[in-house]
């Protein structure tokens, strides 16, 4: 392992359709209420699968991270009963694009950290994930991110070839989905087509960033006070759209919901955001970032800075989701550069001078 085999264009729809039948199966499909959109969901039928497609609004995070869940019930009793409610059930995520396979991989790596948080390993652990490579659209910046070929968190990978899918066999669970299905050994000619297609991939990204990761973090440090926080804050809504499609952000909220009756109730789980008023606010009333440019700038520290400096990777993938999701037409990409070329200016003038 790795091994390298083909699947042919008449063996897709067999093979997703056997793993249907042998459980819970969700992938990108197009929603029936709105056609055209296409967003990860459960499948029933392997024909509604829908492989090649561009970056989901909403990403694939939630199979493991619902935006709202429950964590337990509870009776007010005495003593008082608490019932956990936890999902068990192993299920198979297939059809996610490299950045979001380095977003699972960053979450795993968060949500370790002392003190570790337990709902996300254990829904990891539920699950075998199928990974399929992509086109980039005009907001994807992943070969800024190091995204574009990832292979993390996954058992299968599935780059297009003229004969079907080039088949990468990453773990023995991806050996295990294989076992009675229509693979063939790849060849040369199968492997080289695989490679067009990411230099294919590589050659039609047209965003970037303009500084590399560590250029970036120290950048932002030098560019606390920059006046284009305000800018940039001026036009935000603080609608917190831009954290809830990012498939890095992994704060969440807990609230305790109760029957009308008072008897009892539930624990529930929900996706927080820090472009939020009211995210940073404390007992007694204080907001640590009460102003919109403290918060917006919060989330490119947040992204840049301070993940970087911890886990020594930026927390952002470019999958572009929060530019096209922004309502305000804040793209991230733009932003950024805009930061990195003030600072360079700044420093030209500063050496001139
Ligand atoms: S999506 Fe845009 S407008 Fe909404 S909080 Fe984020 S940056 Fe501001
Ligand atoms: S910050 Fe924006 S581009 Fe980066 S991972 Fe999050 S949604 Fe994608």
């Amino acid at each position: 392992m790795p091994t390298e085999l083909v699947m042919p264009h008449e063996a897709v729809e067999r093979f997703f359709g056997r793993l249907i039948d042998e459980g819970p199966v969700m992938g990108p499909r197009e929603r029936v209420s709105q056609p055209g959109f296409i967003h990860f969901d459960w499948l029933s039928d392997a024909a509604d699968l829908r492989l090649n497609y561009q970056t989901t609004t909403i990403p694939p995070k939630k199979a493991f991270f619902p935006p709202r869940e429950v964590l337990f019930e509870f009776e007010l009793t005495d003593p008082l009963k608490i019932t956990a409610v936890r999902e068990a059930e192993s299920f198979t995520l297939v059809g996610v694009h490299p950045c979001d396979l380095a977003a699972l991989r960053m979450l795993d790596d968060a949500y370790a950290r002392e003190p570790a948080e337990a709902c996300w390993p254990a829904n990891r652990a539920r699950a075998r994930v199928i990974g399929v490579d992509c086109m980039p659209d005009e907001y994807c910046f992943c070969t800024s991110t190091d995204s574009c070929y990832s292979r993390a968190a996954c058992d299968l990978f599935l780059t297009p070839i003229e004969r079907g899918y080039l088949v990468e066999v990453l773990t023995p669970a991806g050996e295990d989905m294989l076992r009675v299905s229509d693979v063939s050994e790849a060849t040369d000619e199968d492997r080289e087509q695989a490679e067009a297609f990411r230099r294919e991939k590589a050659g039609a990204m047209t965003a970037r960033l303009d500084a590399t990761p560590e250029e970036l973090a120290e950048i932002l440090e030098s560019e606390e006070h920059t006046e284009l926080w305000k800018e940039i804050a001026s036009r935000c809504y603080s609608c917190g759209s831009c954290n809830t499609t990012c498939p890095t952000c992994f704060c969440f909220d807990i609230n305790d919901e109760f029957d009308l009756g008072l008897t009892g109730g539930r624990r529930m789980r929900s996706w927080d955001s820090c472009q939020l008023a009211e995210f940073a606010l404390v007992a007694g009333g204080h907001n640590f970032r009460r102003l919109r440019w403290q918060r917006v700038r919060h989330r490119w520290y947040r992204k840049f800075v301070y993940l970087y400096r911890t886990f020594g990777r930026p927390y952002c993938t470019g999958c572009g989701r929060c530019s096209r999701a922004c309502t305000a037409d804040i793209n991230i990409v733009d932003v950024t550069n805009e930061i990195i070329n003030r600072a360079r200016e700044r420093d030209r003038q500063g050496v001139q001078g």
